[in-house]
């Protein structure tokens, strides 16, 4: 354990922020808010923590934010490591679990965790010193942190009990930190910690594949791989979907494991016949073949030039699997399971290539080592807003101009590297420069909800990095006022009070509980109301199936071979069947692809939620555990604030009674009353296909039902139309699900 921790303090030492330590704690010292930039890898997350501690800031505790679970989770364990310190004392806290404890010093956590604390206790009296880290992300809640942070940390100076500051970016660009007057007074001191970066040599294609780029991104692992000298690869994808498909096709294109069991076998054989092998020294590959990509005629580790601009590869049948030179694929996304995650960070088995699939997650919350070549798709998945409609939805786009050069910087922490970008340069001169602050490309009325239970009645003085639009928050403040959660403001007087007013609505009794739960606020008032006809249990559920993304397995992806597709079918025509049971009977109906869902929902729990229920019965596994905690977390959250419904899960839920039915549907259209649909009729159809169409009040062109839906024989009269909108305090990946109610 010794030489192990020597290990670890070695690989410390040589961190580029070690040399600024003074320089930070001096500032630190000197000034209430520091700004500290410093390149991804040079050591940010893991030592300043440690800085704060050792100087004499752990009276109180020292909190660090992270936009991204994974790194909340990750970073705490390795700076425990590093410090030798157990994980009650450094520990993190993400939505659904932590392990602080009582005695902990150093707290990572996702800063929508931080958020709901300042409700809890707007001075934070409980800390010393905040760390908003990631700041170059702009997301939202790091901007609102630091807004209220901005107001916090002169608040605590004044009532004597000092608290600092850190605000950490992985950019030099931090103007809308420091150039903000209205956020501080004072422009914090930035610190520049200047990381030792190798050379990264960027290779673009020629031409950018606009459909296939995951296939592109394939054949070039493929030709990295076979062709140039040891080194790991990252590549950069979009989406957890499209990273595990790739790691399939390169598992089965350079088998790992297999090789390992035919060796294995191998080495069975030769003990019988050749008992003088070294059995404990028999590596997977034989030595000598592990070197033969250095002799694939490529020049050696040159900084310059094209000479490692991999042409054709002769021997291109990739999709024959290739044994003989094992490629050690992992995963890496926000979602994946702690103990996955941690794999990347340990060497690779013997013999093999390290190949990291990555999402996002890679570009700058995380380090990984030994990375020499960077395989870059360009893209990126963003969500994006409809403002007509509300609706929300995930699109792949292009990356920016800063991203795509974050990505290429991870190719060279340890020795020089290649990034390899899979779009032209032209292309690359098409991209936007930097990112958008996420505030701006969304709806706030979370955001304004949050703020109001605040106290910030004025959300448009509020100093944010970067405002969201006037309109924003209009729209936000009049679908509060429409669903109770501000007082409405009044309708006679001066115009300009008027005006005034509309932007200031004080909060409303049930706006405080609604902020209470984790949920967007349509889905907070359809949960406020549940306590009416016993319905809260199925509410609950209900609110958890919404906001969790693609319950239901896909199952109109393409088919690979004939086999898969007669299997494809068959379990299409299974799930037709149980959307069918599940949709139920009678009064059931009325509650339409809820009730399917509130019946899926109720059938897994009933059933153990097991993988394999989930399996026969075409539901995300995945999604039903994410319904499970949510389900478990709602139900505290209500019972926190009306402690006298007593609420639990139960996972022998029966279905709800007829008279329940009805009121669940009058209960969710209390959410989603500006959602309504009415099917479109006579004079309005202006297309014969719009025959079966629904108007919506914002927009022009009708909108269908889905085929799966439970209504799509039926064709009520009215339906609502729901989306998935942000929620909850962590970013959770989402996509929109179009549903449907039917109503009188
Ligand atoms: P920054 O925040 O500036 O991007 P970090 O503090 O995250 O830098 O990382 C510093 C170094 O610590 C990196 O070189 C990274 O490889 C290493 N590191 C971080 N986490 C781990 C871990 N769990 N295991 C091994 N090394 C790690
Ligand atoms: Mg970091």
């Amino acid at each position: 354990i010794l030489s192990k921790l020597a290990e670890v303090q070695e690989a410390r030492l040589k961190l580029p922020v070690l040399a600024e330590e003074q320089v930070i704690m001096e500032a630190v010292r000197e000034n209430p808010c520091v700004v500290i930039c410093g390149e991804t890898g040079s050591g940010k997350t893991t030592q300043v923590p440690q800085f704060l501690y050792e100087a004499g800031y752990a009276s109180g505790i020292i909190g660090i934010t992270e936009p991204r679970r994974v790194a909340a989770v990750s970073m705490s364990h390795r700076v425990a490591k590093e410090m030798n310190l157990s994980t009650r004392v450094v520990s993190y806290q993400i939505r659904y679990e932590g392990n602080v404890t009582s005695d902990t010093k150093i707290k990572f956590m996702t800063d929508g965790v931080l958020l709901k604390e300042i409700q809890k206790d707007f001075l934070l009296q409980r800390y010393s010193v905040i760390v908003i880290d990631e700041a170059h992300e702009r997301s939202v809640y790091t901007d609102i942190l630091i807004g209220l942070l901005s107001r916090i940390v002169p608040l605590r100076n004044k009532k004597g009990m000092p608290m600092k500051l850190l605000v950490m970016s992985a950019t030099l660009r931090v103007e809308d930190f420091t150039d903000n007057t209205k956020l501080f007074r004072i422009p914090p001191p930035v610190i520049k910690v200047d990381a030792r970066q190798f050379p990264v040599t960027i290779h673009f294609n020629k031409r950018t594949p606009m459909e296939d780029y995951t296939g592109e991104v394939f054949h070039k692992i493929c030709k990295i791989h076979r062709m140039l000298p040891p080194g790991g690869i990252l590549v950069f994808l979009t989406g957890q979907a499209e990273v595990h498909s790739l790691c399939r096709r390169l598992r089965k294109a350079f088998p790992f494991r297999k090789s390992n069991e035919e060796s294995a076998f191998k080495r069975h054989l030769c003990h019988q016949s050749l008992p003088r092998i070294d059995l404990d020294n028999y590596s997977a590959l034989p030595v000598d073949e592990g070197d033969e990509d250095r002799e694939a005629g490529i020049g050696d580790e040159e900084d310059e030039g094209s000479d490692l601009e991999i042409g054709d590869d002769p021997n291109d049948a990739e999709e024959k699997a290739d044994p003989s030179i094992p490629l050690y694929v992992l995963p890496l996304y926000s979602l994946l399971a702690p103990e996955q995650q941690a794999k990347v960070f340990r060497p690779p088995p013997p013999g093999t290539r390290l190949c990291v699939i990555a999402t996002n997650v890679a570009e700058t919350s995380l380090t990984i080592p030994g990375i020499k070549y960077v395989v870059d798709c360009g893209r990126v998945k963003k969500r994006f807003y409809d403002r007509v409609t509300g609706v929300s939805s995930f699109k792949v786009t292009w990356t920016s101009q800063a991203s795509a050069n974050q990505r290429a910087g991870r190719a060279g922490r340890t020795e020089p590297g290649h990034c390899y970008r899979l779009y032209s340069s032209a292309v690359f001169g098409d991209f936007s420069l930097f990112s958008e602050a996420e505030i701006t490309r969304r709806p706030v009325e979370d955001l304004v909800l949050q703020m109001k239970d605040l106290n910030i009645d004025k959300v448009v003085n509020f100093p944010f990095p970067t405002s969201p639009s006037a309109e924003a928050l209009v729209a936000a403040e009049q679908l509060l006022v429409s669903l109770g959660a501000l007082k409405e403001p009044p309708r006679t007087g001066r115009v300009k009070d008027i005006e005034q007013a509309r932007l200031s609505c004080p909060i409303t009794p049930l706006g405080r509980a609604m902020a209470s739960f984790p949920v967007a606020p349509r889905y907070a008032k359809i949960l406020a109301l549940g306590k009416q006809q016993d319905c809260l249990p199925y509410v609950i559920a209900v609110v958890a199936a919404m906001t969790v993304r693609e319950i239901f397995e896909d199952l109109d992806r393409p088919a690979g071979s004939e086999d898969e597709s007669s299997k494809l079918n068959q379990r299409r025509a299974r799930l037709t069947q149980m959307r069918r049971l599940w949709a139920g009977q009678g009064a059931s109906l009325l509650l339409g692809d809820l009730m399917v869902m509130l019946g899926a929902v109720g059938a897994c729990e009933f059933a153990g939620c097991t993988p394999k229920f989930c399996e026969d019965n075409g539901l995300r596994y995945k999604a039903m555990v994410e319904i499970r905690r949510l389900r478990g977390q709602l139900t505290n959250a209500v019972n926190a604030v009306c402690p006298e419904v007593g609420a639990f899960v139960n996972p022998k839920m029966t279905p709800p009674t007829e008279h329940q039915v009805v009121c669940l549907r009058q209960i969710v259209l209390a959410g989603l009353g500006d959602h309504l649909a009415r099917r479109v009729q006579g004079e309005e159809i202006l297309d014969p296909k719009w025959k079966n169409g629904y108007k919506t009040p914002l927009m022009d062109e009708p909108v269908f039902i889905h085929p799966s839906s439970a209504l799509f024989k039926t064709l009520p009269e009215f339906r609502a139309v729901w989306s998935e909108v942000p929620l909850g305090l962590d970013s959770v990946e989402a996509e929109w699900v179009p549903q449907l109610l039917p109503q009188y």
